[in-house]
């Protein structure tokens, strides 16, 4: 299969935050991949913007470091390396203050595509929205890009989308949630809607229930102050948990339009009835060794933020009333693994005798590791000796089923190159955003009124007992967690 690489239009990406972690890691490296693979065009351009006292060669330097220290290939492909570093400029600002505006300004390009990543604590989104705009840098084609988190519950989402539309409309904003630029996640699109196979099973007649598991081996350690102040709940489930959720069961979109996708996913949104608190389980891990556990991590001997939910929704419509959505994320558990488990029911009559160990169909839709979807099927069991059945998986792990070509891009490297051609689908709205705070709100404010410690669990395990037990009551049981 060859891969097919469409150059974008010139650009100006101002990248403020340039010097951040973010930008370092993810979103520098990201941009340099898209110029290796000749996407980026001859006169496309990246413009640091941050405090730190940098010049141009300074800040190339820098950029340099970054990418030998996060791209493996970049150490033998210098000439490559230096080129891209040729598209780069850099200009101090402080974005609460007046200085550095009118030399941004200067340094702006007509006739290009403008855009600016806002790399930054959401508390700078208003400053920077408010100075593109004074200093005339916005133009009404201009893009800007925010990151997560958006907001910490509805009130201040509302506050952040009110900083950005006092400057831009929302056809500029792109609030970037990265797993909405992972290869499966847009498979999952494409799975639902190119094939006819699976529309008339995708609904409550036929699928017992879907599982959605965000599962994450690492801890909280380094940034366990931050992570205290959100947890599994606000960090995973009202973003990207909701993300997934609403992709599997959205109706189909009219067409492949930002705004006929997105419009979807909110009558998703908007039709999840509140969950019980007897449907959700709150979990927190204890280490193995000393001061390994979460409350060590986040330095808080009394902490009682969860690092792991477990909940079953509801979506109260025609198509998925009956069937359970359960989604599960935390952190420290055995695996990092992320899938979606469409689980079908069972065949309506039985001819053959029971075989233990079968588990019945299942779509999985795997995120991480290993890309890719499997759907589990019963056959024969192959060979004499009668008729006993067995499963069996079809496979189509994109890297085995497409070739090299199948190599996944980075979600950013995507979401970045979809910003600059102007295509929001892989986007959140601002409604959506709001309306999935309006639903996890009022979640939150139960567990804060309780003020209950979460239930511990072991580092390396599957989470704790009750989650395991949310299912059980139900006779349903959580895929395993694996690598
Ligand atoms: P960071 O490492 O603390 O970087 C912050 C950046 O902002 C630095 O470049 C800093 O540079 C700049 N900055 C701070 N105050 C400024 C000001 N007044 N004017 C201009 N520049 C200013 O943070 P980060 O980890 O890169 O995260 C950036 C944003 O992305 C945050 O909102 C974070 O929540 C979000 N995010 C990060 C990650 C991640 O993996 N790091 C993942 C998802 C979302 P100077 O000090 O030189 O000004």
């Amino acid at each position: 299969m060859v891969s097919r690489v469409i150059p974008v239009d010139p650009f100006d990406l101002v990248i403020f935050g340039a010097t951040g972690d973010l930008a370092r890691r993810k979103i520098l490296p990201g941009l340099f991949h898209r110029f290796a693979v000749g996407q980026m065009p001859e006169h496309a351009r990246i413009l640091g913007a941050a405090r730190s006292d940098l010049d141009r060669a300074t800040f190339r330097d820098l950029v340099g470091e970054s990418l030998l220290e996060f791209v493996p290939q970049a150490s033998g492909q210098k000439g490559l390396v230096n080129r891209f570093l040729e598209k780069l400029d850099y200009v101090r600002v402080d974005v609460t203050g007046t200085k550095g505006w009118p030399e941004l300004a200067e340094l702006m390009r007509p006739d290009v595509i403008r855009a600016f990543y806002l790399s930054v604590s959401p508390t700078l989104f208003g400053a920077i929205a408010d100075n593109l705009n004074e200093h005339g840098i916005a133009t009404p084609d201009s893009r800007i890009v925010v990151e997560k988190p958006f907001g910490h519950d509805l009130a201040s989402a509302k506050a952040l989308n009110a900083d950005l539309l006092n400057g831009f409309a929302e056809h500029q904003i792109y609030r970037i949630d990265h797993y909405l630029g992972k290869e499966t996640v847009q498979n999952l699109m494409a799975l639902r809607f190119a094939n006819s196979l699976w529309e008339p099973l995708w609904n409550s007649t036929h699928v017992d229930h879907v599982q959605i598991t965000v599962a994450e081996s690492l801890g909280v350690e380094g940034r366990g102050g931050y992570y205290d102040r959100s947890g599994a709940m606000r960090d995973m489930v009202q973003n990207h948990l909701m993300q997934l959720l609403c992709l599997t069961a959205m109706e189909p979109p009219s067409r492949l339009h930002p705004n006929a996708v997105r419009d979807e996913k909110v009558k998703v949104i908007e039709a999840l009835e509140p969950v019980e608190p007897a449907d959700i389980v709150r979990g927190q891990y204890r280490g193995k060794g000393a001061a390994d556990g979460y409350r060590d991590h986040a330095g808080d001997p009394d902490s009682r933020t969860e690092s792991f939910v477990a909940m079953k929704v509801n979506i109260g419509n025609w198509r998925w009333a009956g069937t359970p959505f359960y989604l599960r994320t935390g952190k420290k558990l055995r695996a990092r693994a992320s899938e979606i488990v469409v689980m079908f029911r069972d065949p309506p009559h039985m001819m053959f005798p029971k075989t233990e160990g079968l588990r019945g169909n299942a779509l999985i839709i795997r995120l991480q590791p290993d890309e890719g979807i499997t759907l589990r099927t019963t056959i024969k069991e192959p060979g004499p000796g009668g008729l006993r059945l067995a499963e069996v998986t079809l496979d189509m792990t994109f890297a085995d089923a497409l070739g090299p070509h199948a190599e996944a891009q980075d979600a950013y490297e995507r979401l970045i190159m979809d910003v600059i051609r102007g295509d929001q689908t892989l986007f959140m709205r601002g409604d959506e955003v709001e309306a999935a705070w309006a639903w996890a709100d009022p979640i939150i404010a139960n567990w804060e009124d309780a003020r209950q410690h979460p239930a511990p669990y072991d580092a390396g395990s599957s989470g704790p007992e009750d989650a395991l037990m949310l299912m059980h009551r139900d006779g349903r049981r959580w895929r395993e967690i694996e690598a």
